[in-house]
């Protein structure tokens, strides 16, 4: 099995916390962000690790024109921090990785 170096940031991440967590969650693009954001909701106390792309692919690019609720567009690193800011407004705690 090919493990990539972002892989050996979280293998180390949790092998550093000694807590139990009900709820781990990898990648905080749009995917891990809407999982923190439902299994918030329901006091699952999720912890999500950023991944190396902090906030995904989004965060490469300008305009999302297909994004429900935005009917002007929204840009998609304004995006990618409001679902930040609402997967962590129901107790999502996102711990970022760094590449070294
Ligand atoms: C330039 C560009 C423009 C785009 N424009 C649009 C658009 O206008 N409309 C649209 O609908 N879609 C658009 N997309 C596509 C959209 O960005 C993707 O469909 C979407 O980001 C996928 O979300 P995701 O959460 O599944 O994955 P990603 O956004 O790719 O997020 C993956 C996350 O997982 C993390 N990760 C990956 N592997 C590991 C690992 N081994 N260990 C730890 N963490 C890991 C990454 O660091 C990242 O945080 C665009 C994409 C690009 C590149």
């Amino acid at each position: 099995m090919d493990i990539g170096e972002q892989d050996c940031h979280v293998a180390l991440l949790l092998a550093m916390t000694s807590q139990v967590h009900n709820l781990i969650i990898i990648g905080s693009g749009p995917a891990g962000l809407t999982a923190g954001i439902y299994t918030g909701r329901a006091a699952l106390e999720p912890l999500l690790f950023s991944g190396i792309t902090i906030g995904g692919q989004l965060m490469y690019t300008t305009e999302v024109e297909n994004f429900p609720g935005y009917p002007q567009g929204i840009m998609g690193p304004q995006l990618m921090l409001s679902m930040r800011e609402q997967a962590e407004k129901f107790g999502t705690k996102v711990r970022l990785l760094q590449k070294r």
